[in-house]
């Protein structure tokens, strides 16, 4: 059996083409289904509907034999016990720094004054304002954290922005792009081993259906 673990929505959608090309149909819908373990075309391949942050704990712990998940939640989880053989270009997004439109970030970043930044990426803002030599004080929050700052608690968001259509609704402004993130493939190494042939095929499938940007 091989387990490959997905979180629904955006990356979901978005392995749908990389499946396909694996020879790999899902017999579930995961927007309707309330199961967690998906069944596909194939009977000794099952997919298991976790949360986007779990992914890489599913397949650090052999819960799942591969996975599919954000560099921003590689980042935050460590990578431990995981091969990464690649990145497979889908949910497509920018990690940046955002501030209320009437923030003057620069200043503040030059005055050498303490930031506070709100996040639910602790580990990528720590490393990122250590390397600026910018002091900071983070605060974690799990969502929402456009809201921050409205309302006082931080002056900065560390956060990933696709259109920027979020922020805009919000009055805050972009002001740094920490770095590019998209979806990678994540592979437990021990599973690699064990299941060599057939988590081969489906990296070199999944290898063949990526599609490069121009
Ligand atoms: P947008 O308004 O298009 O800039 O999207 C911003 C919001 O959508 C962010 O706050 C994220 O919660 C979410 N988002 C956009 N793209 C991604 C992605 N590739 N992966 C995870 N979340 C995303």
């Amino acid at each position: 059996m091989i387990t490959l673990a997905l979180s629904k929505g955006r990356i979901f959608e978005e392995t749908l083409p990389l499946l396909k090309a694996a020879g790999i149909a899902v017999l579930d819908d995961p927007e309707r289904s309330r199961k967690l373990i998906l069944d596909t075309n194939l009977p000794d391949v099952r997919l298991l509907v976790v949360r986007a942050t779990d992914v890489p704990t599913y397949v650090q712990y052999g819960g799942a034999d591969l996975g599919i998940t954000g560099k921003d939640t590689l980042l935050e989880h460590g990578g431990q016990g995981l091969y990464q053989p690649l990145d497979l270009q889908i949910a497509k997004c920018r990690m940046s720094v955002a501030v209320r439109a009437d923030f003057d970030y620069a200043s503040a970043i030059k005055q050498g004054s303490r930031l506070t930044v709100a996040t639910k990426f602790v580990a990528i803002a720590r490393e990122f304002f250590a390397s600026k030599g910018v002091h900071v004080d983070l605060i974690k929050l799990y969502g929402s954290m456009e809201l921050a700052p409205l309302v006082g608690m931080a002056d900065a968001i560390v956060d990933v922005v696709s259109t920027g259509g979020t922020l805009k609704a919000n009055h805050l402004v972009e002001v740094e792009q920490i770095m590019e993130i998209s979806s990678r493939l994540v592979v437990n190494q021990a599973a690699l081993k064990l299941k060599r042939e057939p988590i081969r095929k489906i990296i070199d499938a999944f290898a063949s259906a990526i599609v490069v940007p121009a």
